[in-house]
């Protein structure tokens, strides 16, 4: 590998870490400023991008890889080892410097660190923590660290590196068994989730020690999470569902991330030749907002799929897609309804609801006081009673509701 100095190295090992999930910063389109009298500003750089930390704060974290060089060969990586790419490697201590120069300059509050495979899984991993241990116990560093796991990895090495990083991940990467022996022939898909065993319980154990003990040390306090790449293999919607529901329900995740699949240069012959819409990712995490924090069950969200297809509508979102499904449900009384059927209607969110509910205790509610609680009240009529509204039943109306008509456009998620 030929030498490289840190800016460079920079430039490579963070464009490479743009296909980890962790945020959603990283698919604005491209504007540079460089070269330009007027300009300022820029949305080209690779490097830094956004998390939430477990107490619902954004923060900026420097996202790099220690190396793109890997000694697998997963079809869908621009990382692997028969794609013809610049390769780069830091070194730990070139990381570490890395991060507290950003941090210090107030760049960043954190970092996100992901390697390819280097000489082994445990080379790996050592690599990894030592980064990690050096940052807290060399250099005291506070700030976030989230640190991607090689599943393979001896479980000290995962022991360690929770000990010092905030969050863990290990990438599922595909939807299916099938998909990931098809295009990943080297992973596992029984280590992957026998890791995710393993870290749930080190989860688990760490919080009931700090819970009884103090100076208990803590073990990844934000948790785990995984990725799933999205529309590289023939899964559909209602299969990514049902597997992100099982992840969550056996590992305690916090996040599973979709990563629509990007055709990647110099790619292999068994992938498709189009990335999925942009918007078939967006409508997966709306399908997994609905199961966190509206109480649907997987099934329910599957329900709201194609039957045909077992794909999600690309031009509704799946709370309505549900909705026009069960008609039936419809309206919902907003004076009398229990919490969970105010929640499945389109456009009500947690806030809504839960204003609702409290203000019901007082008075009984008109439209008007439901307009105030959201955005559009005009698009929720029809699903709602209030005191002085009662529109048609909602399986009576054979048209089209407003909210329903489909868009011509595909849209760009990060269109600006
Ligand atoms: S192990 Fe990770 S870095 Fe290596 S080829 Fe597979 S996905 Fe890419």
């Amino acid at each position: 590998m030929a030498q490289l100095d840190v800016q460079s190295k920079l430039a490579i090992l963070a464009d490479a870490a743009k296909y980890d999930a962790s945020c959603a910063s990283s698919g604005t389109a491209k504007r540079s400023s460089a070269g330009q009298k007027d300009g300022i500003g820029s949305t080209e750089g690779m490097g830094i991008c956004h998390a939430y930390a477990p107490d619902g704060r954004c923060i900026s974290l420097l996202k790099i890889l220690l190396t793109n060089s890997c000694i697998f060969d997963c079809h869908y990586c621009i990382n692997r080892k028969s794609a013809n790419v610049r390769r780069a490697r830091f070194s730990a201590k070139e990381v570490v410097d890395l991060t507290l120069s950003f941090y210090r300059r107030n760049y960043i509050e954190g970092l996100f660190l992901s390697s390819g495979i280097i000489r082994s899984s445990d080379y790996t991993m050592e690599q990894l923590v030592e980064v990690a241990r050096s940052l807290r116990e060399d250099h005291g560093f506070r700030g976030y660290i989230h640190l991607k796991t090689i599943p393979d990895a001896d479980p000290l090495l995962l022991e360690a590196a929770g000990r010092h990083a905030d969050r863990l991940s290990i990438n599922v990467e595909l939807p299916t068994v099938a998909g990931l022996t098809r295009l990943a022939p080297e992973k596992s898909a029984v280590r992957i989730e026998g890791a995710m065993a393993g870290l749930r319980h080190a989860i688990d154990d760490g919080r009931d020690a700090t819970r009884r003990y103090k100076s208990a040390p803590g073990f990844a306090p934000a948790g785990q999470s995984t990725q799933m790449i999205v529309g590289a293999d023939a899964a559909t919607d209602r299969d990514i569902v049902g597997r992100a529901s099982t992840l969550y329900d056996r590992y305690r995740l916090r996040r599973v991330y979709y990563s629509a699949f990007s055709p990647i240069p110099d790619a292999s012959a068994v992938l498709p030749l189009q990335r999925p819409p942009l918007m078939r990712e967006h409508r997966l995490y709306q399908s997994d907002w609905m199961m966190r924090f509206y109480d649907y069950k997987p099934e329910e969200v599957a329900a709201a799929a194609d039957p045909a297809t077992g794909m999600l509508p690309l031009d509704i979102d799946p709370k309505l897609a549900w909705a026009l499904r069960f008609r039936e449900r419809f309206p919902v009384d907003v004076n009398r309804a229990p919490r969970e059927a105010l929640l499945r209607v389109p456009g009500l969110g947690v806030k809504a609801v839960d204003g609702i509910i409290a203000a019901r205790r007082w008075r009984r509610l008109r439209l008007e006081d439901v307009g105030r609680l959201t955005r559009s009240i005009a698009k929720l009529r029809a699903f709602l009673i209030t005191e002085d509204w009662r529109p048609v039943a909602l399986a009576e109306r054979a048209d089209p509701l407003p909210t329903a008509k489909p868009k011509r456009e595909q849209l760009e998620l990060f269109a600006a």
